[in-house]
């Protein structure tokens, strides 16, 4: 199909329009997934709501990674709401999950 080789006059021309009317279109493809976006929104809420605070120690995230902790872990029944997610370094939230792996399951 000749309209769809990009050195078409008429594709280019009409590429360009698409451009024109879609501003910000390259900022879409610079996000990996849909994933990313979402995890990206509940951090900017939780940051705000929180501040940049570890949910476990109360020490600071500044310079760490960050994980996202459920309060109550959603393997017990806890709801995945903003209400039951929290901030915490992955240490902190590794050694939770591992006592509550103990204490449900025993080991
Ligand atoms: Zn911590």
């Amino acid at each position: 199909m000749a309209y769809k080789n990009p050195k078409d006059p008429r594709q280019r021309e009409a590429n360009k329009r698409w451009r024109d009317s879609h501003p910000g279109w390259w900022k879409n493809k610079k996000r990996r997934n849909n994933t990313t976006y979402l995890r990206e929104i509940i951090l900017d809420f939780l940051i705000k709501r929180d501040g940049l605070i570890c949910g476990f120690c109360k020490g600071s995230l500044e310079n760490s990674k960050i994980h996202l902790d459920h309060i109550q872990p959603v393997a017990l029944g806890g709801p995945n709401t903003m209400e039951n997610i929290r901030l915490a370094h992955p240490a902190c939230n590794l050694k939770d999950s591992h006592a509550i792996r103990k204490q449900t399951l025993g080991y």
